[in-house]
Formats: C-alpha cells, structure tokens, sequence
C-alpha cells in the first residue's frame, strides 16, 4: 500500500510551496489507492499555537485535499523518539556526548582558523562505554559511517551520492530530552508506515542524513521524490516580495480554489499540453516521472486566465454564494435569499468578464445600490449634455411596456436611436450610467431585465431632470 503524508511545521499560513507538496502526496496517494496523512511538526512550541495550526487546515480543506484518519501532531510522539535514540545507543549507531559549548565553540574557532569546514569530532564518540561520565548534561549524537557513500534514487532528482564523510554527527536527542527535527521526522514516518517521502528539495541534504538513521534501525528505506522549489518570475526563490506566498491570500483575492489547485499542479509536473486538468484527471495521470527538475517560475497571468476558465465553468449558484459575501463587503450591507437569487440569475451576463471572484462582487454590485446611485466620474460624464433628453424619452418608451423582456426593451431603446438620429450606443451609454452608475456593465437589455420593471424606470427617473 502505498502511503504518503504532507509535514508541515505550523508557520502561521499554508504557504503556495506546501499546498504543492500536499498536492503531490495527495494525489499520489489517491493515484495508487492508497493513504495521505497529514502529520502537524509542532516541535516548536512556540510557534506551534492552535491558530497557525487551524491556518494550515483552513488552507488544506480549501483545496479540498482531505486527508486519511486524523491529523497527527509530532509532539505527542516525543518519547517513542527518545527510545528509538536509545535504540540507536543501544545498537551502537549512536552515542552520549558531553561536549559543552565552550568545547564546541573552541571547535569550530579552530576550523575557522585553519580554514577547513567544521566537522564535529566529539571525544565521546568512540570512548570505552564504561570510562567515566561527568554528571552533567549532554546530548544523543548519531555515530555517522565515516567510509563509503549513501546513494539516493530519487525520483525526481535521479540518482544522488554524498560521501559519508560530509555527513557529521548530528544531535538526535537534545539534553532537554527533546528530538530534533532529524530524528522526530525519520520515526514518524515510520511508524505511520510512509512508503514515499514527497517534499521540497531544500530537504534533499536531510534525506542522507535521515537514511543514515534508518539504516542504523534496519528500517526499510521509503521512496524520496524531492520536487524543486517554486521560484518568482525573477528566478529567485518564491518570496513575499514576488507576490502573495500564503494560499488562503489567493482565496482573498478571488481565486478558485480548483484554479489555484489547477495551477499548482501544473507548477512542476505535466501531462502533455494539457493545461486544464480536472481532479479526476489529476488522480488518473499523476506520477513522480513527470515532475520537473528545475524550479518552476510563479505566473500570476496563468493563475488568472486558469481562473477565468474555472469562474466561466462553475455553476450560477456557486458562484452567487461565493460572490455574496464580497458584496456584502463592499456595500457593508446584508443580502437576503431574493437578492442572492437575482444574483445568481445575473451571473451568465457577469462572468465571461470576470477574472476572479472580486471582479464579480463589484460588476454586481450596480444591482443592490441605493437610489439615487453614486456615479464614477465616467458615468457622470455620459450623464451630461443630451443624456437627460434621451432619457426622458427611453422612460416613456420603456413605461408603455406591456411585457419587460430584453427583446421589447431593446426594440425601444432601437427606436429612441433611430428617432433622436443618433447611434444606438450614444442612446446605450447613457442608459447604462443610469441604470449602474458606470461605464461599463452587462449587456444593457440584460441590465434592464434583472433590474426590473420599477427600479429600472426609478432610476432613469433620477437622471433626466
Ligand atoms: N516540517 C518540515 C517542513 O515544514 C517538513 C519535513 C518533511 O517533509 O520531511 O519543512
């Protein structure tokens, strides 16, 4: 079975380069059947607090990338990790150190001085295991093989050696008695039964060093895919100063969260040409062999035209419930069931304009403005000269109405045109500032349609004194 799980260590928001991560695994896992866990790294507890915790599920069910059982928390596995550290004493692969600071530092002056890398050569690392210990703090060190090399067939970085040489003596257990990271993500990951180790490549470098305490327990081995980290348009790591990082940002911005997860997926792995790839055909197609190897640039244009797609795509409904409260927002007012109703109805003229779900609150927001309606400076504009003469004679028109339809409104408002001797649009323009207050809006007829009868003519009303 395989089994996979997205770590994140709670930074206070889920960041657009950990929602890609949790993609992969989730679509790898949902790929083959098999499990995705979420597993929270709360070792910093001061970081760790319930809201950049919650931040990090908020940003997850987003997505919808739901994953198997209950989430874990890395805390609550503190001591089976200090017994896989005496485990590793116990089998030799690791050892006590009492090397204080002042011993430490002293080290690492010297290899400055002699200008070679620091490399811990604790006294305590081979010495007789009954020589005397000091009663004093010390640390659980791993006993890293000197000889030989590791070798690690990644998936998506091909095979990679490092000497083991370069590997050092890294603290396992603090003198506290609390793990390192090192240690902590290497047993939980077994003891979840995690077959793929899916993550960015700036863990590269830990994976030899967490192979090193597997090998030292004689656990299997996962598979290692990791994938390069997403970069800004100017090829430096993705940043704030790119762009929005946070993955909730983009739902305030108006994205869908299908476009955002559309995009991240395409953000490092390809099936063809395809650029709009459902989640079901995500979960048919994905693999580790068609994820990149080099960092992929954040394109903010793509993430928008994929959005426009998936606004154009989704259904009225949704999109009126999604829209609703930005409205509410911007006119600091409450809807009722009627009014998400007619937004619902308004949304097949709205959305083709749309490029995200902001752009959307504010083209509706004409239909819930109070009379008289504050007018842009464009509006006001076409408001002025001949307006309220054309407008006096669109009200009589559109009051001897028999049926409100955006054919028999539009045959009036022709006929306005023709008789005033002027182009339909300078008839239109002028219409549309009263009815909305701007320049531009849906098609006119359509305006008037979801306007209504009375509100329609109350409006003109305001403008052609
Ligand atoms: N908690 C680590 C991070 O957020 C990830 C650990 C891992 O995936 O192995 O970077």
């Amino acid at each position: 079975e395989v089994v996979t799980r997205f770590a994140p260590s709670p930074t206070g928001f889920l960041h657009i380069g950990g929602a890609r991560t949790a993609l992969f695994n989730w679509l790898f896992a949902r790929h083959h059947g098999g499990r995705f866990l979420l597993r929270i790294e709360d070792t910093d507890k001061a970081r760790s607090t319930k809201p950049a915790i919650d931040a990090i599920l908020e940003g997850m069910r987003w997505l919808e990338l739901d994953w198997d059982g209950h989430e874990y928390y890395q805390s609550q596995f503190w001591a089976r990790h200090a017994e896989v550290a005496e485990q590793l004493l116990a089998r030799g692969h690791a050892y006590r150190c009492w090397m204080t600071q002042d011993e430490l530092a002293a080290a690492r002056e010297e290899a400055t001085r002699e200008r070679r890398p620091f490399r811990i050569n604790s006294p305590w690392r081979d010495c007789a295991p009954d020589a005397a210990r000091p009663d004093a703090p010390f640390v659980i060190r791993l006993k890293a093989p000197r000889e030989g090399e590791t070798v690690i067939d990644d998936k998506v970085q091909g095979v990679v050696r490092v000497q083991n040489e370069e590997i050092d003596d890294f603290i396992l257990l603090r003198s506290d008695g609390s793990p390192t990271y090192m240690l902590a993500v290497v047993v939980d990951d077994h003891d979840m039964g995690v077959t793929h180790v899916i993550r960015g490549d700036d863990h590269l470098n830990n994976a030899f060093r967490q192979l090193a305490i597997i090998k030292g327990m004689d656990w299997p081995e996962p598979v290692y895919a990791h994938v390069p980290l997403i970069h800004g348009q100017d090829g430096a790591k993705m940043s704030k100063r790119h762009g929005a990082t946070g993955v909730m940002d983009y739902h305030e911005m108006g994205f869908l969260p299908e476009a955002v997860a559309n995009y991240l997926l395409r953000l490092g792995w390809g099936h063809g040409d395809e650029e709009i790839i459902s989640r079901e055909d995500a979960v048919r197609w994905f693999d580790l062999d068609n994820v990149g190897r080099s960092p992929s640039r954040f394109d903010t244009k793509k993430l928008e035209n994929l959005n426009g797609h998936y606004i154009r795509e989704a259904s009225d409904g949704r999109l009126a419930g999604l829209v609703a409260p930005r409205i509410e927002q911007m006119l600091d007012a409450r809807l009722d069931n009627d009014e998400i109703a007619l937004l619902a109805r308004a949304m097949p003229e709205l959305k083709p304009r749309a490029k995200n779900l902001n752009e959307l609150a504010e083209g509706a927001t004409f239909l819930y403005r109070e009379r008289p309606l504050d007018l842009d400076e464009k509006a006001a504009q076409l408001l002025g000269g001949e307006a309220p003469g054309l407008l006096a004679r669109i009200h009589a028109g559109l009051s001897a109405l028999d049926e409100w339809s955006t054919e028999a409104t539009e045959a009036v408002i022709r006929s306005v045109a023709e008789t005033a001797e002027v182009k339909l649009g300078q008839v239109a323009q002028p219409l549309r500032a009263a009815l909305t207050g701007r320049a531009t809006s849906p098609g006119i007829f359509d305006v008037l349609v979801l306007l209504g009868r009375e509100e329609s003519l109350a409006r003109i009303a305001d403008r052609m004194k």
